[in-house]
């Protein structure tokens, strides 16, 4: 099916990872010339950085993260924190992660885990930044952490990306402030827990990702994922929520310019600066930008390659 350009948005992906070096660029086009208007590419580990950067200021529509994925946990430290704090400044590094737990692949042993994830989530709130929390087989300690670090319901506290958990937990994390975004995954068979999650979740508490190059949804599952294909995810959402995909990729689009330029966690993207139409998330004006750029600025995006 055809959708009208600029509808959607991929609340979460890695465009700066080496799967994507061979055609970064027409992978960004191809998601522009199928709909959608805004990407958020997160950079895991220090290595990606710069290029994060590199991409986020070439296409006006694409902004990143950046914080030590919980995998990385053992290289977090004062010489990281010191690099990471840099590149917040930046001001189009509207988030900070993925950060969290990961028990179900430990590639960092759980106390170096705990450690980073603690350690990040206080500078995040010094800098006023959404969290992009990664949760993986570690429901009740991520909930702890987080109970201890916030008082509260915090509105744009943050988000829990690529939801794995029940209602139960669902519950739980709306009530700090977070919203949970949905991957590629839900459009595989037996995921029951996730559909009545899904069904459950508040319409101003919900987003949609790719993760790509990972998790990628069906019919293309077994493939590289990219962000054009997370109009899969969304007309899944679609179908289970009784929506139509044009209200609902609506509703996504509206949460994730609330939660991440809205900057509703201290006006961080409020002030005046070359961007500042951009960040104060003026949808109309972002979208017009990223497609001038795209389709008339050969300069401008020959600097991703
Ligand atoms: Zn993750
Ligand atoms: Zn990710």
């Amino acid at each position: 099916m055809c959708y009208k350009s600029s509808m959607f948005v991929d609340s979460h992906c890695h465009l700066e990872m080496e799967a994507f070096d061979r055609d970064r660029k027409e992978v960004i086009e191809r998601s522009l010339q199928e709909g959608l208007s805004y990407i958020l590419t997160v950079g895991t580990e220090e290595a990606y950085f710069e290029k994060v950067i590199e991409i986020i200021d070439a296409y006006p529509g694409i902004y990143g993260a950046i914080g030590i994925h919980p995998h990385n946990s053992n290289d977090y430290g004062e010489s990281i924190e010191k690099t990471i704090r840099a590149h917040l400044k930046h001001q189009k590094i509207v988030g900070y992660g993925e950060i969290g737990l990961d028990f179900f692949k430990n590639y960092s042993p759980k106390e170096s885990q705990i450690r980073a994830f603690q350690a990040q989530i206080d500078v995040a709130k010094r800098e006023g930044l959404p969290l992009i929390v990664h949760s993986r087989s570690a429901k009740e300690e991520t909930i702890d952490i987080l109970n201890d670090a916030f008082d509260g319901t915090i509105e744009g506290v943050g988000v829990i990306h690529c939801y794995s958990y029940d209602v139960d937990a669902a519950k739980r994390f709306l009530d700090m402030g977070f919203y949970l975004s949905m991957p590629g995954t839900i459009t595989y068979k037996n995921t029951e827990p996730l559909i009545e999650v899904m069904r459950y979740l508040p319409a101003d508490r919900i987003l949609a990702e790719t993760d790509a190059p990972f998790l990628t949804p069906n019919p293309y599952r077994g493939k590289r994922n990219e962000p054009r294909l997370v109009k899969y995810t969304i007309e899944k959402i679609a179908s289970v929520r009784n929506q139509s995909v044009e209200e609902t990729a609506s509703m996504l689009r509206d949460n994730f310019i609330r939660l991440f330029l809205n900057g509703t966690r201290g006006g961080r993207n409020c002030d005046t600066n070359s961007h500042s139409k951009i960040e104060r998330g003026d949808k109309e004006e972002a979208t017009e930008a990223y497609i001038s750029v795209r389709r008339g600025d050969d300069d401008e995006g020959n600097k991703v390659i």
